[in-house]
């Protein structure tokens, strides 16, 4: 409003000129007082006291006005109160420059060149001082100016001499100049005060910025705490709600799986009852069954278990039959079943077994595990168990038979006065006994040098020469004595380790020839049915051959006529490989199986060995002097060796001969011979 200026300049730009403007105030009305004290003090002699005396006080009160008027101001002031004392103050100024007008009106009435010249330099004095006090606020240097400058003027033009027009202009240029410098200061500081306030301002911004940011900040931090939170307690609830799922299905399955478990276990021992039982040994046959192999039942009857439960109490009794079930278990393979049946009779079910003596095996080692010592309770506990023994296929077809056959068998076990075992087919047992007792002997025949060759010498009846040996094995255990190759034979076959011993066999024999026992002649050996299916027996012989550097020739291998009827293919490849190696095959036991005179024609057979049932009794049977004639005739015309087994008696050679039969290996001549000292006899003679 004041010269516009609020119009260009902010409130705060006014606010600080206003305190520049009246924080000066005080040394101005100081000086302007001090000052008008000298003046009224120069006139106060004069003629116009009167009047100075009222100047003086009018003077005094303006100055304390003004002075009045800058008390208001504070730094809290609003904007329009401001623009109220900067009227006041204006006012004040515009008065006191008046009355300082009037002093130079008083000084012209006195008339002295002094006090004008003094009050010229108080005009001076003042407007230069203004400048500093006033040029904060441009309208109150104008107020304080223009008043005095026009009474100063007119006065010095009201004095009409030519000096006081020239002092006029000069108090006029002074004046602008002066004006015109405060005008500029004014500019300057307006600028350095907007400036100021510009970036005052751009603080207050930024600051107010960074402020909003941290603001923004904290919010979305806030936010995002907040949504973590809320993450996480649904989490949390979720991973409730499926614990809670989980627990309940593992619940359900527990159930389940006890009532399952009642329906097929036994609650005290944990074993399968019954009804898993029959179940186990149903499978057990249809999966045996199907690939030929057996099954056996073992049932367990606890001898005097009654007394033992009588005496000592029911929960001794139920402790012992727990302990029975887990020795029972420990004993067992991974496929065999343990079952309880009933009180004190336990099942054993054994899987795909091959032979049935392997049942008696286990009955064995049950027996032994229980016999061990329990302890219950600080009671020693010694039980005896009775055995019976069903096989499937022979003693029942089902589940039940079996169980009742092997039920039968125990109870004579008991009868027998327990502690043993019974098989059901009272017979078997004695059989399958000694045959377990001689198998289980025999696996350690070899490695205890139980075992060893004898050879039978092959004899043309003709010249008497020796023309080879038949090599047969004898196995002479201390316990046993001699046990013969027909006993023994078939259970190398069947547990199989007939494949090694027929290697040692082989073995034993061709170091034999190379030791020179054979001296010239040919030693034939027997090969069974089992090892001739031994996948790499040619490469073994081969290799046995090469090793020991003997001449093939000198080595004849045996096959049996059932031999090749089993499987022909394999036969004939062996014997195809073996003559290919410069050895001789021979067919044993010529005429009691079913050869064929087809099988002949194909094989190319270096010898037949015409079987002892044809020999024995030759000299008065003529049915056996036409068969073994026929056979001799036709291996003649064949080209194919003969050798006459088991020619015992003078009469019997007699009769061979006459048939043209001429190769003899049989006990007239010589029974199979020891190494050593039998054989050297044998040469010798
Ligand atoms: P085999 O191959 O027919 O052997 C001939 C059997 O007749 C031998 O019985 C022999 O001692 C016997 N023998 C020979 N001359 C007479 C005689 O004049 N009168 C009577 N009564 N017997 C005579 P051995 O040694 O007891 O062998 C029996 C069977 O055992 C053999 O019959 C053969 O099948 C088998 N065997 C023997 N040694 C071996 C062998 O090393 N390997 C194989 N795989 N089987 C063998
Ligand atoms: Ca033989
Ligand atoms: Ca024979």
């Amino acid at each position: 409003m004041l010269m516009g200026q609020e119009e260009r300049s902010d409130p705060s730009v006014i606010k600080e000129q206003s305190k520049l403007l009246f924080s000066s105030a005080y040394s101005a009305v100081l000086a302007n007082i001090g000052t008008a004290l000298i003046f009224y003090l120069l006139i106060i002699d004069s003629g116009i006291s009167g009047y100075a005396g009222y100047w003086f006080v009018i003077f005094l009160g303006i100055a304390i006005s003004r002075m009045a008027v800058t008390l208001r101001f504070n730094d809290e002031i609003s904007a329009a109160d401001l623009q109220r004392s900067l009227k006041l103050y204006f006012v004040t100024i515009l008065l006191l420059s008046t009355a300082w007008g009037f002093a130079y009106v008083m000084q012209y009435q006195l008339g002295n060149d002094d006090v004008r010249n003094f009050t010229l330099l108080i005009y001076l004095g003042l407007v230069a001082a203004s400048i500093s006090t006033m040029s904060a606020w441009l309208p109150s240097m104008l107020a304080f100016v223009f008043p005095q400058l026009t009474m100063m003027v007119v006065i010095l033009i009201l004095e009409g001499e030519i000096v006081s027009y020239y002092t006029a202009l000069a108090v006029l240029v002074y004046s602008m100049l002066m004006l015109v410098l405060a005008k500029n200061l004014n500019r300057n500081l307006i600028d350095s005060l907007e400036l100021k306030s510009v970036n005052l301002n751009l603080i207050d911004n930024l600051n107010e910025e960074v402020e909003q940011r941290a603001q923004a900040q904290r919010e979305l931090e806030k936010h995002q705490a907040d949504l973590e939170k809320v993450v996480e307690e649904r989490t949390q609830e979720l991973v409730g709600i499926n614990e809670n799922l989980q627990r309940e299905i593992d619940e359900r399955q527990q159930v389940e799986q006890n009532l399952r478990f009642a329906e097929h276990y036994d609650q005290l021992t944990e074993l399968p009852n019954r009804v898993l039982l029959l179940d186990r040994i149903k499978h057990a046959i249809s999966s045996s069954a199907r690939e030929e192999w057996m099954v056996a039942v073992l049932f367990l009857g606890i001898d005097r278990f009654k007394k033992i439960n009588d005496s000592l109490g029911h929960a001794v009794g139920d402790k012992l039959l727990q302990q029975v079930a887990s020795r029972l278990e420990l004993l067992l393979r991974e496929g065999d079943t343990v079952a309880r049946n009933s009180g004190d009779e336990f099942v054993v079910v054994l899987e795909r077994i091959d032979r049935a003596n392997a049942a008696e095996l286990v009955a064995r080692k049950v027996i032994a595990s229980l016999n061990d010592m329990f302890n219950i309770d600080d009671h020693d506990i010694h039980v005896g168990v009775s055995i019976g023994i069903a096989v499937f296929p022979f003693d029942g077809d089902g589940p039940q038979q079996l169980l009742e056959s092997a039920d039968t068998a125990m109870h004579r076990a008991k009868q027998k006065g327990g502690n043993n075992s019974q098989f059901y087919a009272e017979g078997m047992s004695k059989e399958i006994r000694d045959r377990l007792d001689m198998e289980s002997r025999l696996r350690f025949a070899v490695d205890l040098n139980e075992l060893f060759m004898v050879y039978q010498p092959q004899v043309d009846s003709i010249t008497g020469e020796t023309v080879g040996f038949e090599a047969l094995i004898r196995w002479e255990n201390p316990d046993l004595g001699l046990v013969r190759p027909d006993q023994f034979i078939p259970l190398l076959e069947e547990n199989g380790m007939i494949n090694s011993v027929g290697e040692w066999i082989i073995k034993d024999v061709v170091r034999f020839i190379q030791s020179g026992g054979a001296q010239d002649c040919r030693v034939s050996i027997n090969l069974s049915a089992r090892q001739c299916s031994q996948a790499g027996l040619g490469d073994f012989i081969h290799r046995v051959v090469n090793e020991y550097a003997i001449d093939p020739s000198k080595l004849e291998f045996e096959l049996t006529e059932s031999m090749l009827i089993d499987d022909f293919k394999s036969s004939t490849a062996l014997i195809t490989q073996l003559q290919d190696m410069g050895c001789t095959i021979a067919l044993d036991d010529f005429g009691t199986g079913y050869t064929s005179m087809g099988y002949l024609a194909q094989l190319n057979i270096d010898v037949i060995k015409i079987d002892r049932s044809f020999i024995t009794g030759i000299d008065s049977d003529d049915n056996l002097r036409k068969i073994v004639y026929a056979i001799i005739g036709m291996s003649q015309s064949l080209e194919i060796e003969n050798v006459i087994e088991g020619v015992e008696t003078a009469e019997e050679l007699a009769t061979v001969q006459a048939l043209g039969g001429r190769v003899i290996q049989g006990y007239l001549y010589s029974k199979p011979l020891r190494r050593g000292a039998e054989l050297e006899d044998w040469f010798s003679r």
